[in-house]
């Protein structure tokens, strides 16, 4: 029986649904199972995305899906891949099933599930995130711009993220949390001298309405002014579906377990590539549609000679 689909994309954030276009309009057949839960779901709009800048990141993904509609070989299900094999069985295909009970199986598989970014553990961080609190000053610097903003990273980091979001505003702080004992003489005299305040004291709170964010509230009770705090974060793979079908993956600086793919976005496994932030790159929307849109040419190309 003929394989129904060419390539099945678990995932339709900005990466599979840019793969899945490039996929309809190379008239490839292709399934996208999409469990709905973009990792910037929640934030306000897209920072620095041409053609959809400061946009609400549904209204990005709702008109990518309604361009996929005008292309018959592109089938969009609303679903979770719990699980995943192959290539086996029949020597070729990747067999999957979904939350449904339903399976589905294709030569050529993208893994575009995007990553979980694990923020520090810190209560008011979550009820914020992505609005008053963010990882990224690129995504959300602008959206804080001139108002009195920090920096919670008391690690080797710090600082340069400090210098960074003076880009924004003149009233920025280090909140070495704790633990800036590191801090060497040359970087706390470079901090001064870019009018960086620090401060030492442990963070045991967020205080402000809603998403809003008004001040960081210190174990001493003492409390200081912030309107927007960048935190880190780290990258973790929201599945084991890329280990189950064995594919390598490798720590970086951004990610824990990224997957490892080479210039043609091929993982170690045949026939499985990847796209968006599940790889090593710097996680933003622009680089999701583009690394997605360069794996499903790959894809093609790869249909092609296999054929
Ligand atoms: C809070 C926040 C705000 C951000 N703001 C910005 C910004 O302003 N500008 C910017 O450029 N970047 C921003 N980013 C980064 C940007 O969102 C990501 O780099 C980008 O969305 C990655 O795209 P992706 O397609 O790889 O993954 P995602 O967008 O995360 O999409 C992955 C999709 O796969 C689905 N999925 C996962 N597992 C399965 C499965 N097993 N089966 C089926 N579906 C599955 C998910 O539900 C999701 O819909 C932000 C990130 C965060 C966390």
């Amino acid at each position: 029986m003929e394989n129904p689909w060419e390539c099945i994309i678990i995932g339709g954030g900005a990466a599979g649904l840019s793969a899945a276009l490039v996929l309809g309009r190379a008239r490839r057949r292709t399934l996208v199972v999409d469990a709905g839960e973009p990792s910037n779901g929640v934030a306000e709009g897209i920072g620095g995305l041409l053609g959809h800048d400061r946009q609400p990141p549904e209204s990005l993904y709702r008109t990518g899906r309604e361009e996929l509609a005008a292309y018959p070989s592109v089938e969009m299900r609303s679903g979770r891949v719990v699980a995943a094999s192959g290539p086996a069985g029949d020597g070729e295909s990747f067999h999957l099933e979904l939350d449904d009970g339903s399976r589905e199986r294709a030569p050529r598989l993208l893994l575009a599930t995007g990553m979980q970014y694990r923020m520090p553990d810190l209560p008011g961080i979550a009820e914020r995130w992505g609005r008053s609190v963010f990882h990224c000053p690129f995504c959300h610097g602008w959206e804080v711009r001139d108002r009195p903003i920090a920096v919670l990273d008391g690690g080797p980091t710090g600082v340069q993220r400090a210098l960074l979001l003076r880009l924004w505003s003149d009233d920025v702080t280090l909140l070495t949390n704790g633990d800036g004992a590191d801090l060497g003489a040359d970087e706390r005299t470079r901090l001064e001298r870019e009018g960086v305040i620090v401060d030492e004291r442990e963070v045991v709170e967020l205080r402000g309405p809603g998403d809003e964010l008004e001040a960081v509230v210190f174990a001493d009770g003492g409390e200081r002014r912030c309107e927007g705090l960048l935190v880190p974060v780290t990258l973790h793979q929201r599945s084991t579906l890329a280990s189950d079908l064995g594919a390598l993956t490798e720590a970086g600086p951004i990610a824990a377990d990224a997957l490892v793919i080479d210039s043609m976005f091929r993982t170690s496994v045949p026939g499985l590539f990847a796209a968006g932030d599940i790889g090593a790159q710097m996680p933003s929307v622009a680089g999701a549609v583009a690394s997605g849109s360069a794996a499903a040419r790959t894809i093609v190309h790869d249909l092609l000679v296999a054929a």
